[in-house]
């Protein structure tokens, strides 16, 4: 069998993939500690369970229309309206299964071959796999870790071509923490709008923020900005509801009315069940998130300090999301059991052979010199955690 070519031009999701080797390895009887990831380790809510267990009772597990049902839309659209400003239309909001499947509706409905999409790096992992999957180039715009990632905005500009379609804006950023700043939203904007450009704001970590820091939404920076933005979010990372599936895309008529068309003939609607939950966690979600969120930042606090406490490694402290990102370049170089440890992919390796801790090498995120550990987890593992990987770290020569 020939398959299409688009499918050799992806790897299979490298987070999924470290966290299905640690569960597996897990289940052999391992003890493994696991800061792979991506997801809140706190149960998803009580009344978000229970919407879900009443929905099923009263039989609404059949069908619904294909971009969401009518009172989950009006729920995203009051949320937007109450915490941003910005008003939206039902067709101008799509819900889809989960935040990455919006992400892929936008690509589908935007990208075709030899279209350019510029993605900051460091970045999550499957912005430049679903461009590819669309026949489209990603381009990589670098930031510096010593700026905070902060986006240059003449960088920025030099990456543009007649081609270029779509930037993205991550803010949070998952894997840096790393959160824009009104002034850089206002430079990536007005450069958007120069170049007809569309700007994909996934906000899926709006709600994990520090230090009393707020959200802006790049769509809130004017009308014109808002037109050509398409803002990306679920209810995955701030309601610990991972497997819910739930996501949404507001955003411009035209793109939001293709996507809605795309969904129609590929998955059609998200679970029903899910929907219903997805309405409770928007409603009554707010003081789970802000506990869960107390309790992330005293985990980050720990797992940072710790990490710089250990030589060669060097940790922001994030600003948002749930990630540490360590650089782990003064690690780089030593010798282990198999050898020269020379790349984050091979230091991840050793890491869960020799210390049975399994964390995200930086290549899928496209850094030569950081790990990933995700912090929502217990502050127990993340001592424990913490311990092994200064032990190994130390036994390398
Ligand atoms: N965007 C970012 C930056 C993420 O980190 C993730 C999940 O890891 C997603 C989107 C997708 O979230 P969902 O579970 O809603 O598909």
């Amino acid at each position: 069998m020939k398959l299409a070519a688009r499918v050799s031009r992806i790897t299979p999701s490298p987070t999924l993939a470290m966290t299905a080797t640690a569960k597996a390895m897990a289940a052999q009887g391992l003890d493994v500690v696991d800061f792979s990831s991506g997801e809140p380790d706190f149960d998803t809510p009580e009344p978000v369970k229970a919407a879900a267990e009443a929905a099923i009772r009263a039989g609404f597990t059949k069908y619904t229309p294909s971009s969401g049902i009518d009172e989950l839309r009006q729920a995203i659209a009051d949320k937007l309206l109450t915490e941003q400003g910005l008003r939206y239309e039902k067709a101008q909001i799509l819900v889809s299964c989960g935040a990455k499947h919006s992400l892929y509706n936008v690509a589908e409905a935007l990208l075709e071959a030899g279209d350019e999409i510029i993605i900051p790096t460091p970045y999550w992992v499957s912005y430049a796999d679903q461009a590819l999957l669309n026949d489209a180039t990603p381009v990589l715009l670098p930031t510096k870790e010593d700026q905070g990632y902060a986006i240059n905005p003449e960088e920025l500009q030099k990456l543009v071509t007649p081609r270029t379609k779509a930037i993205i804006v991550n803010s949070p950023c998952n894997p840096t923490g790393a959160t824009y700043d009104k002034r850089t939203l206002e430079a990536i904007a007005t450069i958007a709008v120069k170049h007809n450009l569309l700007i994909i704001s996934d906000e899926i970590y709006e709600k994990v923020l520090y230090d009393g820091a707020t959200h802006i939404s790049i769509a809130t920076l004017g009308p014109e900005v808002a037109e050509r933005t398409v803002i990306i979010n679920g209810v995955s990372k701030a309601y610990a509801m991972t497997g819910w599936r739930i996501g949404y895309a507001a955003g411009p008529k035209p793109l939001l009315t293709a996507m809605a068309n795309i969904q129609s003939q590929s998955t059609s609607n998200p679970c029903s069940i899910s929907q219903k939950a997805a309405v409770a966690a928007l409603k009554l979600g707010g003081p789970f998130t802000e506990m869960m969120v107390v309790e992330f930042d005293r985990r980050r606090k720990v797992m940072v300090e710790r990490l710089n406490a250990i030589p060669g490694v060097s940790c922001r402290m994030p600003g948002g999301a749930f990630y540490a990102f360590p650089n782990i370049g003064g690690i780089l170089g030593r010798t282990g059991p198999d050898g020269p440890v020379t790349s984050p992919q091979a230091l991840a390796n050793y890491l869960l052979k020799e210390a049975h801790v399994a964390v995200v090498p930086g290549e899928p995120f496209g850094s030569q010199h950081h790990i990933r550990l995700s912090y929502a987890t217990s502050m127990d593992t993340i001592t424990k955690g913490l311990n092994r990987i200064a032990a190994a770290f130390g036994k390398l020569t």
